[in-house]
């Protein structure tokens, strides 16, 4: 038993860095052409040289998740260069935190309009691809944080329990057209998003403690997990959300 996404199309949004570069990359290297999109121009000229160096099929585009005219350039270019579009990986997302009290309106909607609404409007981009070849594969990050409260999270938990109970409405609504929708449900992963590298030695141990498996996630155990969801061997789930935390 392989997985084989030999040939696949995918785009990864947010893929500048972080989770969601590592997701590209490690798409790529099992033979998809993976179309890297972020907002951050500088990142996407870095991962197109690596792509280069490395040999790895693909693009880059420039394209912010909140643009839903942008989002439709983008597919409809994917669609001429490559004929087909398998996989879409909604990795982009922002996480602006604050205590509810204090929140301000516009940390509120950043959240909201990037991590909820951008997975919407990047679906509603590829749905029709998807669906006039009667397949496809929608993989949307949601976080531990939808299922376990965080104190000083509310927008960003939010944005994220939306993400999860999204997959699922959206899982029964393309069903007929056997295209997949999951989401995963990342724990904590040392990222620029978490100012990890940034926090007290104390904090970090008492995090790690409460771990089932005493051990940060990384990149790499996100990516693997994407590469599953992609793939044949995952056919038969949809619908759901999986937990990559550690325990
Ligand atoms: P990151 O901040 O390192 O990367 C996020 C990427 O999204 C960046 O490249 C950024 O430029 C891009 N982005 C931001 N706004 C965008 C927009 N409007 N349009 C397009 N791209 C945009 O974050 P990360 O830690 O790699 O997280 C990736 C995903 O995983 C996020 O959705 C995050 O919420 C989720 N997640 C991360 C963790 C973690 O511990 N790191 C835990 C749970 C969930």
């Amino acid at each position: 038993m392989q997985i084989d996404l030999q040939g696949k199309v995918a785009i990864v949004t947010g893929a500048g860095r972080g989770i969601g570069r590592e997701i590209a990359l490690t798409l790529a290297s099992e033979g998809v052409i993976t179309v890297v999109t972020d907002v951050n121009e500088a990142n996407l000229e870095a991962i197109k040289q690596e792509f280069e160096q490395l040999g790895y099929q693909g693009s880059q585009y420039l394209c912010d998740v909140r643009d839903f005219n942008r989002i439709q350039q983008v597919v409809g270019a994917v669609v001429e260069s490559y004929g087909h579009l398998d996989i879409l990986v909604n990795n982009a997302g922002v996480a602006a935190g604050g205590m509810v009290t204090s929140l301000q309106e516009e940390v509120w909607d950043l959240n909201l309009d990037i991590n909820l609404k951008g997975t919407f409007l990047m679906c509603k981009g590829v749905i029709p691809v998807m669906k006039r070849q009667r397949s496809g594969r929608i993989i949307n990050a949601a976080s531990f944080a939808a299922i376990v409260p965080s104190i000083g999270s509310a927008a960003y938990a939010s944005s994220k329990a939306g993400v999860s109970q999204f997959t699922r409405v959206l899982a029964g609504e393309l069903g007929p057209w056997n295209i997949t929708v999951n989401c995963y449900a990342p724990g904590m992963i040392p990222t620029d998003m978490n100012h990890f590298a940034e926090r007290p030695e104390k904090d970090q141990e008492r995090l790690l403690d409460t771990l089932t498996l005493r051990r940060w996630g990384s990149k790499d155990d996100v990516a693997n997990l994407i590469c599953f969801l992609a793939s044949d061997l995952a056919e038969y789930i949809t619908g759901t959300m999986i937990d990559v935390s550690g325990g």
